[in-house]
C-alpha cells in the first residue's frame, strides 16, 4: 500500500515542490492552501485555512476515506511579516504570525497525529514542520517571524516527547533562503529589488531551489527518517546571518 501524506501550504513554493517530490515517490497527497493547486489521481487539494482546525480535520478525513491511511503530515503553510524593529511591530502583525505560523502547525499536528496513531503502521509515520533559519537565529527586522519559527521548533520538540515509543516521529526542517514567493515578499520587506542578495547569507552563495528543500523534507518523511526524531534539520546551504 502506498504511503499517504497531508501537505499544508501546498500551493506555495516549498509546499508544491514537496507534493511533486512525494508523488514521484509513490505517495498519495492531500494538500491544503488558501490558494488553488492542481489535482490528479494521486493529489487532492483542499482550499482552506490552517487556522481552522476543522478544515484540516476535513482534509485528514478525506485522505482516510479515499486512501485508508495517513502516514505523513508536512506543515509548510506560513506567512512572513516584519521589516521594522520589534518595538514598532503592530500587535495585529504578531497575532497573524502566531495564528498562521504557529497555531497552523499546532492544528496540523493536532488533527494528523491521532490519525497516524490509529492507523495501520504508526512506526512509519512522520510529522514534519517547516521552520526556518529564523527558528535558530534572530533575523534583522523579523522579530515576530523569528518568535514564530522558534516556537515551531519548540512545538516539534514537545510533540516528539509526547510521542515517546509510539513510533510516530516529529522533526523540523529549517530552510535557508529559497527561491519562492515568500523570498520575494521578504525582499519587499527590506526594500531589496533582487532576492539574489540573500545568497550572501549562505555558504553556497546562492539561494536554494524549492526542490532541494523538498528533497530534504521527503527524506524526513520516509520510514528511514526515524532517527531524526525531535531534531532540527538545517536545509539552509550553510546559513550565516
Ligand atoms: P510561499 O509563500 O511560496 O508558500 C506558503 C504557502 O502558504 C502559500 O501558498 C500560502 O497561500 C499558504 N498559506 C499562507 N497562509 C495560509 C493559511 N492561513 N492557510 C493555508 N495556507 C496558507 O512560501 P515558501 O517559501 O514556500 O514557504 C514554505 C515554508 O518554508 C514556510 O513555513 C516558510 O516560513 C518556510 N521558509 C521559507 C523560506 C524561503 O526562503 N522561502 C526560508 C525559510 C523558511
Amino acid at each position: 500500500m502506498n504511503r499517504v501524506a497531508l501537505v499544508t501550504g501546498a500551493a506555495g513554493g516549498i509546499g508544491s515542490a514537496t507534493v511533486t517530490r512525494l508523488t514521484a515517490q509513490g505517495y498519495a497527497v492531500v494538500g491544503i492552501d488558501l490558494e488553488e493547486a492542481p489535482e490528479s489521481d494521486t493529489v487532492a487539494h483542499v482550499v482552506g485555512d490552517v487556522r481552522d482546525r476543522y478544515v484540516l480535520k476535513g482534509a485528514v478525513d478525506f485522505a482516510l476515506a479515499r486512501w485508508g491511511r495517513l502516514d505523513v503530515a508536512v506543515a509548510a503553510a506560513a506567512v512572513i511579516a516584519g521589516g521594522r524593529p520589534l518595538w514598532e511591530t503592530p500587535d495585529e502583525e504578531l497575532q497573524q504570525l502566531w495564528d498562521v505560523d504557529v497555531r497552523g502547525v499546532w492544528n496540523t499536528a493536532a488533527v494528523a497525529v491521532p490519525a497516524m496513531l490509529a492507523g495501520p503502521d504508526p512506526h512509519g509515520c512522520r510529522f514534519v514542520a517547516v521552520a526556518s533559519a529564523a527558528g535558530t537565529y534572530g533575523l534583522f527586522h523579523l522579530a515576530g517571524y523569528t518568535v514564530a519559527k522558534h516556537a515551531v521548533v519548540g512545538l516539534v520538540k514537545g510533540l516528539a516527547a509526547d510521542l515517546v515509543a509510539t513510533g510516530v516521529t516529529a522533526v523540523a526542517v529549517s530552510p535557508g533562503s529559497t527561491n519562492t514567493p515568500m523570498l520575494d515578499a521578504t525582499a519587499d520587506l527590506y526594500g531589496i529589488s533582487d532576492p539574489v542578495v540573500f545568497s550572501n547569507n549562505q555558504l553556497l552563495r546562492r539561494v536554494l531551489d524549492p526542490g532541494e528543500v523538498a528533497a530534504t523534507i521527503a527524506f524526513c518523511c520516509s520510514v528511514e527518517g526515524a532517527a531524526l526524531n525531535g531534531s532540527v534539520v538545517h536545509a539552509d546551504g550553510g546559513f550565516r546571518p
